[in-house]
């Protein structure tokens, strides 16, 4: 009898952690694995608002996935999904197609516009390596142009930031380190730039402590960021971005050469349009993470969502929540190979930090709140374990944070 044949589609956190524990677990005897991606390289998506300001070069958050798995022992196809056939168990691909006999969906996140007009014509958002270099290359020519060409105008140094939740911060804080240098780069008086938040709830951080995004926000605001709470941003045109605060009557315009969305993400479009029951596009997982209509599909990550045993709302989609699930499908797909029973997801929440440039952060950890350096210092920490459980101390030392500090 032939192997039973696993694919794993997107190599994100939860697809990639999926594909490192599988190669161990499993032996060449016990099952054929494949791994499908847009791209040769995995990528840091909790890096790149830093690729994006320029702090970082993208370089730096992107590896190569052949460097990073054992390619004798999986089988890495480089491809785009198109759709996903359940019902004749195969991945329709944009050069061909794969069958299967167990899936693992890890197609990731894109950026959620909610139908406001103009942001996927004139902003920016930060989901891929791609983007996230494209908005350091804009940002840099704006820059670049202020002084040589003679249609420059203020406007085009301003760069507004739409929403204020982890992602809309983190960028902050890597804007305003990343700034001094640029104006200094380009002969620019700093006092013409203007960096705006706009977020539509009447603070920054809306689910997170009160006394961190204060902090938080009181640290950019000493760095110059200009917040707008309690405003919307309704348009996005050429020129900027037109906003309404609650309550007012009329929008008002701000001229920006650099806008940047991070006002939200949803799941890959993928599993929805291939019929998949999904609850706001994502595959609602069962206990043992497999999708509810078909038990030789698994999810993990941002396609996935997870209810808490008590409460309504969902585990928020971030990284931890996606390796977590990547280690527990992987046992899960052992045990159905062996034949034996699969384990129950059971989340262990660790906390969040987020930083506010290279040097500040704010962050809950195990119930115990940081604050400046040591939160900056604790990110780093929480990126570097992830590349030594990918990829073990090689590349833990090649690519992480620590030495940096
Ligand atoms: P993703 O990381 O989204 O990767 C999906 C992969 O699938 C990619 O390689 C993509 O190229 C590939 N792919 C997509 N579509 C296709 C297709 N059609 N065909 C082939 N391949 C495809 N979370 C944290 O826990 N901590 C943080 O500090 C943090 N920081 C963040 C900072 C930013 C700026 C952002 C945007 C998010 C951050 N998050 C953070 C959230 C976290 O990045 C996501 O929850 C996480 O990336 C989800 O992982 P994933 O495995 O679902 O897939
Ligand atoms: P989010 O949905 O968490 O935040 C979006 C923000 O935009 C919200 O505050 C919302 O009120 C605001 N917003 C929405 N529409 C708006 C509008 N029209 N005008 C103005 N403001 C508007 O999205 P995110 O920050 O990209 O985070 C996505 C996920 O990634 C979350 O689960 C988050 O926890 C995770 N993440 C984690 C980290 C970390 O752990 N350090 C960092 C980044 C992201």
């Amino acid at each position: 009898m032939s192997n039973p044949r696993i694919l794993i589609i997107g190599a994100g956190y939860g697809g990639m952690i999926t594909t490192v524990n599988l190669a161990k677990e499993l032996s060449p005897d016990d099952a054929d694995i494949t791994l499908v991606n847009k791209h040769n390289y995995h990528y840091q998506t909790t890096w790149l608002h830093e690729a994006a300001a320029g702090t970082i070069h993208h370089d730096r958050t992107r590896m190569l996935i052949k460097n990073v798995i054992n390619t004798n022992r999986v089988h890495f196809v480089q491809d785009s999904v198109v759709k996903i056939d359940k019902d004749n168990k195969k991945v329709i691909l944009k050069n061909g197609e794969l069958s299967y006999d167990y899936l693992v969906v890890g197609l990731g996140f894109e950026s959620n516009t909610f139908g406001i007009k103009g942001l996927s014509e004139h902003a920016f958002s930060i989901r891929s390596v791609n983007t996230a270099r494209k908005i350091r290359e804009h940002i840099e020519y704006k820059f670049a142009s202020y002084n040589n060409d003679p249609d420059a105008k203020d406007s085009d140094l301003t760069l507004v930031v739409g929403g204020a939740g982890l992602s809309g911060v983190e960028f902050l804080g890597e804007l305003v380190d990343r700034i001094p240098g640029l104006c200094r780069e380009y002969d620019i008086d700093q006092n013409k730039v203007k960096i705006i938040d706009v977020e539509g709830m009447p603070m920054v951080l809306p689910p997170f402590e009160r006394d961190l995004a204060e902090y938080a926000q009181r640290y950019l605001e000493s760095k110059g960021v200009i917040f707008k709470l309690g405003t919307f941003i309704k348009e996005a045109t050429p020129d900027g971005v037109l906003v309404q605060k609650k309550d007012a009557e009329k929008m008002e315009e701000i001229k920006a050469g650099t806008v940047v969305w991070t006002g939200g993400v949803k799941a890959s479009h993928i599993p929805a349009d291939s019929g998949f029951k999904t609850n706001r596009g994502k595959i609602p997982v069962t206990d043992d993470l497999r999708a509810p209509d078909d038990d030789h599909v698994f999810a993990v990550g941002d396609v996935a969502v997870v209810f808490p045993a008590e409460g309504k709302r969902p585990y928020p989609p971030t990284a931890q929540i996606a390796v977590q699930e990547g280690e527990l499908v992987a046992r899960n797909l052992k045990h159905l190979i062996k034949g034996e029973p699969t384990e129950k997801f059971v989340y262990k929440k660790r906390g969040t930090v987020a930083s506010l440039g290279n040097h500040q952060g704010i962050g809950v950890v195990y119930d115990k709140k940081l604050k400046g350096k040591p939160a900056a210092a604790m990110k780093k920490v929480i990126d570097d374990r992830y590349l030594l459980e990918l990829g073990g101390v090689g590349l833990m030392l090649r690519k992480g944070k620590l030495n940096f500090l």
